[in-house]
């Protein structure tokens, strides 16, 4: 999410006559986009912004230095004032203030917006990506969130939900496609709430997935409470929407649940699962997961490990729980499971997902896909790599294949994160979609 709003900035930065940069050494403004979903992200930019700091004493003051996103309405004061690490402070919903924000600065005051809006999409707003590998992008199609899990900060830094328009986001894809890019990935906190003057998450897909039937269709992230068999329909029948959901449990157990309010049991969240392999058959599921929430016990742990084994998730995402300030939980409950009990129980969560992927993965060795590919392989120059419409990195020889290309492969070999293959053909997307019909 970040990294789509950072393309939302750059955007609006070139449009005020601003230049990208390669490094911060040559910058005359940097801007930091910052996560509040747990401590270590927090971390990771009060360490950025102290090398920013030596960068600017260095320059005797000659640089800007803003931050961005959600940090900055949680911790405004303590940027600006009590560390007087940055000039301004914007928060993810005052971007187009960003101008204004640096004529201040250049006045020499301090600027800050961090006010959250209820409509604010930047639906007007073409991004200017300048990072990606040219063959997939992010759209970003809502805003904020309203679930209000206890556990999490989003809804306050964030702010209310809110949809972008459909016709703006046909509009961007449209552009994408013009552009030669082969991917997008449908960005929002909650993709199935997605309604826009009453029109939902499977009917705008189904729409994006008629603009280029050589562009594929990624969306993430999808929250369990409603899914539709709409939306799963749209998954199965559209041959570019790729057959991959990312569905987050958090926890195994009823009681950890109910306190995260997650709306949903563990009973219900398995006959979701089992729906969707029944209507999407071969479709590979990811989630997140949460070790040592407040009040967890070692038996109620065990429920997130057996859950991981019923379901056999092809990739999973698993954190520490770390306290937020103004969330339900910290209101609440206590934060009682101690750190070294939380830190054994997610190995013991990793541990058990790297056998699970391994597994899977070693039953691939010999199957086909179609791998969109996404640039040279990080180990090796003559080697390609690219994903599976099941979201699966595949490595190969180069031969004379290209970024953006799609190839037909042949698994040979695996590890728990990555599989080996043979390109066997360049082929087209609806060409095989077309075969695997007839077949
Ligand atoms: N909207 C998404 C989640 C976005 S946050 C959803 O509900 O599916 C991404 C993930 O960060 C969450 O799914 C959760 O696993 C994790 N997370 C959020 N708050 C956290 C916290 N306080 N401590 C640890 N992990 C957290
Ligand atoms: Fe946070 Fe829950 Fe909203 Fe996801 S759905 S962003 S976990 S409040």
């Amino acid at each position: 999410m970040n990294f789509a709003d950072s393309e939302i900035v750059n955007s609006i930065m070139v449009e005020g006559g601003m230049k990208p940069v390669r490094t911060p050494e040559e910058a005359s403004l940097i801007f930091i986009n910052t996560c509040s979903i747990r401590d270590n992200a927090e971390q990771k930019v009060w360490n950025r912004l102290n090398y920013f700091r030596s960068l600017k004493k260095q320059r005797n003051g000659d640089l800007i230095v803003g931050v961005l996103g959600c940090m900055a309405e949680r911790l405004r004061e303590r940027f600006l004032e009590r560390e007087k690490l940055v000039d301004m402070v914007v928060g993810p919903d005052a971007y187009r203030d960003i101008p204004h924000l640096l004529s201040e600065v250049e006045d020499g005051r301090k600027a800050v917006n961090v006010i959250l809006s209820q409509e604010e999409t930047y639906a007007d707003i073409t991004p200017v990506r300048t990072t990606g590998n040219g063959v997939s992008a992010f759209v970003s199609v809502m805003r904020g969130c309203d679930n209000m899990c206890s556990f999490c900060v989003v809804p306050f830094t964030r702010g209310r939900e809110r949809s972008r328009p459909v016709d703006s986001v046909l509009d961007e894809f449209k552009l994408l496609s013009e552009q030669g890019y082969r991917e997008v990935t449908l960005l929002g906190q909650n993709v199935n709430s997605y309604n826009h003057e009453g029109r939902n998450f499977a009917e705008l897909m189904y729409r994006c997935s008629l603009i280029d039937p050589e562009m594929r269709i990624r969306f993430s992230t999808s929250h369990p409470k409603d899914f539709p068999d709409e939306f799963l329909h749209v998954v199965r029948e559209r041959h570019n929407v790729c057959n991959y959901i990312h569905i987050p449990i958090q926890s195994g157990n009823n009681e950890v649940l109910e306190r995260m309010r997650r709306t949903y049991t563990r009973e219900e969240y398995l006959e979701l699962i089992e729906k969707m392999r029944r209507t999407i058959p071969g479709v590979s599921l990811s989630t997140d997961i949460i070790a040592g929430f407040c009040g967890e016990t070692e038996e109620q742990h065990r429920d997130t490990l057996d859950i991981m084994e019923r379901v056999e998730y092809d990739l999973a995402y698993m954190f520490a729980y770390s306290e937020r300030e103004r969330t339900l939980a910290h209101r609440k409950f206590r934060d009682d499971v101690p750190e070294e009990v939380k830190k054994r129980r997610l190995a013991e969560i990793i541990e058990l997902q790297q056998q699970v992927a391994s597994g899977l993965n070693r039953q691939e060795i010999g199957r086909r896909h179609i791998v969109l590919v996404e640039g040279t392989s990080k180990r090796s120059e003559d080697q390609l790599s690219g994903r599976t419409d099941t979201n699966k990195m595949v490595i190969f020889d180069k031969e004379t294949l290209q970024r953006g290309d799609y190839v037909e492969v042949e698994i040979t070999d695996c590890t728990s994160a990555t599989l080996k293959a043979t390109a066997l053909r360049k082929v087209s997307l609806t060409e095989t979609a077309a075969e695997s019909v007839t077949a």
